[in-house]
């Protein structure tokens, strides 16, 4: 069936998830250019000195430019396949001095957005981090327990306490002297990530990192460890 597809591809030539230009043949996704700014080298991985609990860190980009419309196209437009495609290029990017994660962890949305969307985003970022890392993935290990309004809706001052206490964990068993990656699609002030990475440090994880497609604000990853 492979001539099939070759000239479903020549008809139908792939069409880029961001723009609509034609996808590069080598990424399948994404035009030459997206790709091109998703792949940009910069200093993006590497020690936390930022996010409470929170030992390693990475991201794609700034909430800028194509980050930014990825991240809106996974979430708005409904991309689920494009979701898995970043999760993939996250953990493709991880320099050898990141240590690999034994297990990745999604941070869950919300139950509304999860049915609004029909899928949580942050799973199918760790579904294709986890195809990349050969580690195991556990979706819905972390829950969240209602409450918390969406974080963007607040202040900056306001978001660690909305958040605090909202997340559970299904079995400590699962997460005890691992080093767990939790994965989520934006990062702004990291009280999120914060305060799921208390979580799984109180329940006994050895080490836990956090990575996210996009960051805003001016943070940078540290230069320690490497
Ligand atoms: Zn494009």
């Amino acid at each position: 069936m492979r001539w099939l597809s070759g000239w479903v591809r020549l008809v139908y030539p792939p069409v880029c998830r961001l723009c609509e230009g034609m996808a590069a043949e080598w990424d399948g996704f994404l035009c030459a250019e997206c790709a091109a700014e998703l792949w940009r080298p910069g200093e993006r991985y590497g020690a936390c000195d930022v996010i409470p609990f929170v030992s390693w860190m990475g991201w794609l980009g700034p909430y800028d430019g194509a980050t930014r419309v990825a991240v809106h196209a996974m979430k708005f437009g409904r991309q689920r396949e494009l979701a898995r495609h970043l999760g993939w290029m996250l953990a493709r990017r991880m320099p050898v001095h990141v240590p690999r994660p034994d297990l990745v962890v999604p941070v869950p949305c919300s139950e509304p957005a999860r049915r609004a969307r029909g899928f949580d985003q942050a799973e199918e970022l760790a579904l294709g981090m986890g195809e990349e890392l050969g580690g195991e993935v556990a979706c819905r290990l972390l829950t969240r327990r209602g409450g918390g309004r969406p974080q963007r809706s607040l202040p900056l001052e306001r978001r660690a306490a909305n958040v605090r206490g909202v997340f559970g964990l299904r079995s400590a068993g699962a997460v005890r002297s691992r080093r767990v990656a939790l994965v989520d699609d934006v990062a702004t002030t990291g009280a999120t990530l914060a305060a799921a990475a208390r979580l799984l440090r109180g329940c006994g994880a050895l080490e836990v990192s956090a990575f996210v497609l996009a960051r805003t604000g001016s943070w940078q990853a540290s230069r320690r460890g490497g």
